[in-house]
């Protein structure tokens, strides 16, 4: 398995409403989609650099992943996210080469994405998320 690119950097966010306009007027980055992912009790948001995303998520629920993230660690860098073109297959190499998963196999993530997280004790304390385009 080798990524593509960078294709996302997940952060954790108290507030979608407050870091979206900082984005927007420090970066002059366009905010150009938000998406609830329910399953994850997040609400994203999406901005593009390059190739490569900014995914703020803000928790809908303090008992969520990201909830529970913010409580623990505050706001900050919360993912990286590699493009795979085959993720199943890089999922079973990676679990070949000892490295834990979170999940087996792919399911579904914002933006149609197919994708799947290791686990950050194997991955040197980085969540780290590998994702597919469907179409790919
Ligand atoms: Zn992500």
């Amino acid at each position: 398995m080798k990524p593509t690119h960078i294709e996302h950097i997940g952060i954790a966010v108290k507030s979608l409403d407050e870091a979206i306009p900082f984005y927007e007027n420090v970066f002059g980055l366009k905010c150009y989609a938000v998406e609830e992912v329910a399953e994850q009790k997040v609400k994203t948001a999406f901005f593009m650099v390059g190739q490569t995303k900014i995914e703020l998520l803000e928790s809908t629920d303090p008992e969520g992943p990201i909830g529970k993230f913010i409580e623990k660690k505050g706001e900050g860098i919360h993912h990286l996210a590699f493009a795979v073109e085959n993720l199943q297959e890089g999922l079973n190499e990676t679990a070949e080469k000892g490295v834990k998963l979170i999940d087996q196999s792919p399911r579904k993530g914002a933006e149609g994405l197919n994708i799947a997280f290791l686990h950050p004790k194997s991955t040197f304390g980085v969540l780290t998320e590998l994702c597919e385009h469907p179409e790919e």
